[in-house]
């Protein structure tokens, strides 16, 4: 799916969505296809503790990072996303996409129940329209984030895509997720170590991996 060397940008709400979400996903892409990854957080600020973390682990990850200079609302901070910003979060992503020239895009599912996820999936559909010129994506996907995505449970999360989470990856991604201790909760808190693990051993044997993350195709072209 994610070819060898590509360059891949991570739109994320919060400082934690991209590990708890697709940490191991982004190691593997890292390590093992060589792929550029640029993570953008929409919804932080630069004193936030999160955003302190975010660093720690971009510079363990080997990834860029970036967040709005005041750009999308000046109040930014999580679930503030509730006018209706999508024009300018578009806007905001599109200026990036420029910048940054990705290949594939990584988004919010577009059901999650945190409306600041749900805005961001909806303003990347606007900003990777498949038929503008602008830019050259060849494929945008979302992924889930344990605590939000599956409690919608009137739109669940239909992934198509599985990316398999070998030991050493799982590992590694426990060591980030340790980083953002203060967002892990106890078990049977979807967003503790247990949950999480459970939901990486379901998505696995939906295809015969020990464990996976899944991402669900918005739109690819090939
Ligand atoms: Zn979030």
């Amino acid at each position: 799916m994610m070819p060898y060397k590509s360059k891949i940008m991570v739109l994320a709400a919060h400082p934690d969505d991209e590990v708890l979400g697709i940490g191991g996903t982004l190691i593997k892409f890292k390590e093992k296809y060589k792929c550029t990854i640029n993570i953008e957080f929409l919804t932080t600020t630069p004193s936030c503790d999160r955003w302190r973390k975010a660093k720690k682990i971009s510079e363990i990850l080997g990834s860029s990072i970036n967040r709005p200079d005041c750009v999308i609302d000046k109040d930014m901070a999580p679930l503030t996303l509730e006018k209706n910003l999508t024009k300018t979060i578009a806007e905001y992503i599109t200026k990036r996409i420029d910048i940054i020239k990705p290949d594939f895009i990584l988004t919010h599912y577009g059901n999650d129940l945190n409306n600041d996820h749900s805005k961001i999936s909806e303003a990347t559909l606007v900003a990777c329209r498949p038929y503008l010129t602008s830019h050259n994506i060849k494929g945008v996907f979302q992924y889930e984030v344990p605590s939000s995505t599956e409690q919608n449970l009137q739109n669940i999360f239909n992934p198509d895509i599985f990316i398999e989470i070998d030991d050493l990856t799982w590992d590694k991604k426990v060591k980030l997720i340790d980083i953002y201790d203060k967002e892990i909760k106890d078990y049977p808190h979807p967003r503790s170590k247990k949950g999480i693990d459970t939901l990486a051993c379901y998505r696995g044997v939906h295809v015969g991996y020990k464990r996976a993350e899944a991402l669900k195709t918005m739109w690819r072209k090939i």
